[in-house]
């Protein structure tokens, strides 16, 4: 094994002549933002999930920021969020002036109902979760402790295309769910996420903070130029030419998938049995996970988990760390509401001891081949 093998990175975005053309077609005409690719986009990407209201933004945050605008959370409120996910899920509700609560994660790095049930408090107005590494979280216990104290759920689908629980796609589980076309994602758009949900009315009001909260669209108006303006929006809005890629790569979603559970379980089936290797998979027979990436979680401590690293890095393999650090140990947020490790023990063990391995559709079988022997080799060297 060398380093001047070829480079295996852990993402990379897939662009093809159809997605080019796609995209410079909107150049040759009039409508740049928000116009028919936008709703083509919303149309196929809701028929894709499963039915309901799809709205288009300019990025999976801008998303989950517009359900806290929309729903009028603020100063006071308190709103649980998992500690275990991109720090995009926290931000999104901080900015509304909101308090975040973390609860730590389970073994499949998914929210902890047992915590989840125990954070709720009188000033509780809302459950955002993630489906972790694009593992469904544990829906129907959630939907119920929710149920209970009627309490809005939002999930973070980010890397969630393609997951289900009995089938039902996650984001329309409960009552709003929000995707990322980042380029390192199931599908891209370079920037851009899509809003989700089965509630018509959320949907209309999503609609409307998205784009300055105009009382009438383009079309609506009678004289051009001339609107109301009937809330405090903001502009979120999805452009055509990232509407136009990400609605050709929506058209590939199934080969895309398909390509990432292949590579997931020959990588799995080379890695499995190795001791003290242990494999995050959804734990529920329910649910379907997206193949977004192997997390395996390794014996021992984070100085042996950074010595994996930088062998696999020396070694032209490219990894990820999902997340290297529970939400709340970050600077900004240990600041502001201080941390306690005691609190988040496997938030802490999958950030300390885990690292990702590839399984894109940009991986072979034989780069699955070569990943697991560097992988086991790795493995004896630190
Ligand atoms: C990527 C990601 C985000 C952020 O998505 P953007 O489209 O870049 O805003 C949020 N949450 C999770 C879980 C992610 O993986």
């Amino acid at each position: 094994m060398s380093a001047d093998q070829k480079p295996i990175p852990f993402a990379r975005p897939s662009i093809t002549k159809e997605d080019r053309h796609a995209v410079l077609s909107v150049l040759d005409g009039p409508i740049l933002t928000h116009g028919p690719r936008c709703s083509a986009f919303e149309d196929s990407f809701i028929q894709t999930v499963g039915g309901g209201y799809a709205v288009s933004t300019s990025s999976c945050t801008a998303a989950l920021h517009l359900f806290g605008i929309a729903k009028g959370f603020g100063p006071g409120d308190e709103i649980i969020a998992p500690a275990m996910s991109h720090v995009a899920t926290a931000h999104a509700i901080e900015v509304t002036g909101a308090r975040p609560v973390f609860v730590d994660c389970e073994e499949d790095g998914n929210i902890d109902r047992t915590g989840l049930e125990k954070a709720v408090t009188p000033a509780t107005k809302a459950i955002y979760l993630v489906h972790f590494l694009g593992i469904p979280a544990a829906m129907k216990e959630i939907m119920e402790i929710a149920g209970r104290r009627n309490l809005p759920v939002l999930e973070d689908c980010a890397v969630g295309l393609g997951s289900t629980v009995n089938g039902n796609h996650v984001g329309l589980i409960g009552d709003a769910g929000c995707f990322s076309f980042y380029p390192a994602k199931h599908i891209t758009a370079a920037e851009g996420g899509m809003f989700v949900t089965r509630d018509k009315e959320l949907a209309d009001s999503i609609r409307q903070y998205r784009g300055f909260h105009y009382d009438r669209t383009l079309i609506e108006r009678k004289l051009p130029g001339i609107y109301d303006v009937t809330g405090c929006g903001v502009n979120y809005r999805m452009s055509e030419l990232q509407a136009a890629l990400g609605g050709s790569q929506l058209s590939r979603l199934k080969s895309v998938l398909d390509s990432r559970r292949r590579n997931f379980e020959q990588l799995s089936s080379l890695l499995e049995t190795i001791d003290g290797v242990s494999i995050v998979r959804p734990i529920r027979p329910s649910d379907q996970q997206s193949y977004y990436t192997m997390c395996v979680v390794l014996d021992g401590d984070r100085k042996r988990r950074d010595g994996m690293l930088r062998f696999l890095s020396d070694q032209a393999i490219g990894t990820s760390v999902h997340y290297p650090h529970p939400i709340p140990r970050l600077r900004y947020y240990r600041e502001k509401y201080g941390y306690d490790a005691a609190e988040f023990p496997n938030a802490e063990r999958i950030a300390d001891r885990s690292l990702d391995l590839p399984v894109g559709p940009h991986i072979s079988e034989d780069d699955v081949a070569r990943i697991a022997s560097v992988f086991r080799e790795a493995l004896r060297r630190t």
